[in-house]
């Protein structure tokens, strides 16, 4: 393992980041590129020692981060956010090697929100008021004080952004952290241990560990010194994740998959509507709220098929750097064989594939071509399982009550996306949707201040605004008797 990998022309430590030190490991994992399948480096491979010395280092940086107080901490996390916008070109060029998404959402997208996390949430904690109240002769306020350690787990499809979703209002909460990114995507929560260290961040407040999630995610959440858990990624995963933490009853919050419909009514604006559901092929699919069930009234079926069609057939598969590009590729090898599974399964239960369903002839690789199914039954697989990858179905139905009915028919609830020109009909799915984000006539509109999470297995609580502060803080009432 060589102490500095250069990647896009930009050095980048392989090593843990721990207590303000880069740490070796015994033992390295190679990180793969999914543009062209080479090597990027080989990353420490940490397990229960490099989680115990990081927890250790977290634990005894907390006093000192948590008595600095908001504006203390403040100082170090706008610094933080004005690194990362300082390097958001090199920052992009990492991310995307690393992970395949696109260069230009990583510059334009991406890294902004990855340093407006930070910011946020520390100006957030500057400026949360804590409720008071009297009752019966008693006054009542609200304080939320630091809880300790926050154990930070992101998956790789979105990695610096997911991470300092979590970092930033941990850290603004006065917790101290251990960050570990996913295996597949490293390369960026490095750079972030780097620019902490250039924000003075003191050692130990932040910690990155790398690894295999079976190893060092196991370690880390099994760990019994640990007072947070923010989990971003899959429903399985997230069962082992809550099973373990169960044993130390360590608090969770948990952002998982989802299967999100997206419905169009024969009232939408069309052109927006087809538009943006060929948006749902963005990342190669490859991301969380993608609504992967088009669910379309039957009188615009037809029309709304043969135009999407024409969309996706615009939309460019390639190089992620290419600015010419919409859709990269997979993320790994391993990934590709669960997507075509999913796919030699929904043609086996007889989906009729529309297009795509492969790699692309022309590009091999991890280049999947944009595929939809139609003919699905509500109860097959494809309908019912996250791919998490450019796969589609298409559904009709006739009257809004069955479009919610089907809309509302899997075990996940994260988002829904609704095309309509009926304003009471949103105010009536607004209600009827199981969903913990609901967008009509958008996608993906996501202030910061906003509560995001998902409903059934898509997770379990809020983040985000002050419900970020809910979870990471210690919420406490104080009372006291007022004569
Ligand atoms: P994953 O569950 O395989 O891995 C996520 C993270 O958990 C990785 O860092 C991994 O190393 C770690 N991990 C794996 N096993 C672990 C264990 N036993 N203990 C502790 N940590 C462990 O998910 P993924 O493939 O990286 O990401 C894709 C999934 O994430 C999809 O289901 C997607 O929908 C979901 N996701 C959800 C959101 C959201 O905000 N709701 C956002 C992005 C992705």
């Amino acid at each position: 393992m060589t102490a500095l990998a250069t990647i896009a022309g930009v050095a980048v430590s392989p090593l843990h980041f721990i207590a303000g030190e880069r740490v070796a490991s015994d033992r390295g994992f190679e990180d793969v590129s999914p543009i062209d399948e080479s090597v990027l480096a080989e990353i420490a491979r940490g397990g229960e020692a490099e989680a115990n010395a990081a927890i250790e280092a977290a634990r005894d940086a907390f006093p000192g981060w948590a008595a600095l107080g908001p504006a203390g901490r403040a100082e170090h996390l706008f610094r933080i956010a004005d690194l990362i916008e300082a390097r958001e070109e090199t920052l992009a060029q990492v991310e995307t090697l690393d992970n395949g998404s696109l260069l230009e959402a990583s510059r334009l997208r991406l890294m902004k929100r990855a340093a407006l996390n930070f910011r946020f949430f520390a100006q957030l904690a500057l400026d949360l008021e804590g409720r008071e109240w009297g009752a019966n002769g008693t006054h009542y306020r609200v304080r939320r004080d630091p809880a300790g350690i926050a154990v930070l787990i992101a998956p790789w499809n979105a990695p610096l952004m997911l991470e300092s979703w979590k970092c930033g209002p941990a850290l603004a909460a006065g917790n101290t952290a251990v960050l570990k990114p996913s295996e597949w995507s490293p390369l960026t929560a490095s750079l972030l241990a780097d620019i902490a260290d250039e924000a003075e961040l003191p050692p130990g407040v932040l910690n990155v560990v790398q690894g295999i999630g079976e190893e060092a995610g196991a370690a880390l959440v099994a760990h019994p010194g640990v007072d947070r858990i923010s989990f971003t990624g899959s429903v399985e995963t997230a069962q082992l994740i809550g099973a373990a933490a169960a044993r130390h009853l360590t608090p969770v919050s948990f952002e998982l998959g989802g299967k999100s419909p997206f419905l169009v009514f024969a009232d939408a604006d069309l052109d927006r509507a087809v538009e943006t559901a060929t948006y749902q092929y963005d990342n190669a699919g490859q991301v969380c709220l993608a609504g992967t069930r088009l669910l379309v009234e039957d009188a615009i079926a037809d029309e709304f098929t043969e135009r999407f069609l024409a969309g996706v057939a615009d939309r460019k598969l390639g190089d992620p750097r290419d600015p010419d590009t919409d859709i990269g590729p997979l993320i790994t090898r391993e990934h590709l064989a669960r997507v075509e599974g999913y796919v030699e399964r929904a043609l086996a239960d007889g989906a009729e594939l529309v297009i795509g369903g492969r790699i692309s002839p022309e590009l091999g690789g991890l280049y999947y071509e944009p595929t939809l199914f139609t003919g699905v039954r509500q109860e097959l697989e494809i309908v019912q399982r996250e791919v998490f990858g450019p796969v589609l179905t298409l559904q009709t139905f006739a009257s809004e009550d069955e479009g919610v009915e089907l809309a509302n028919g899997t075990e996940y609830g994260l988002a829904a996306t609704v095309f309509t020109g009926d304003e009471d009909r949103i105010e009536r799915l607004g209600a009827e949707l199981v969903a913990g984000t609901t967008w009509f006539n958008c996608f993906y509109a996501r202030d910061l201040g906003a509560p995001f999470g998902g409903a059934r297995k898509s997770g379990i609580g809020r983040e985000g605004g002050e419900w970020s502060f809910d979870f990471y803080a210690d919420v406490k009432t104080v009372a006291r008797k007022v004569d």
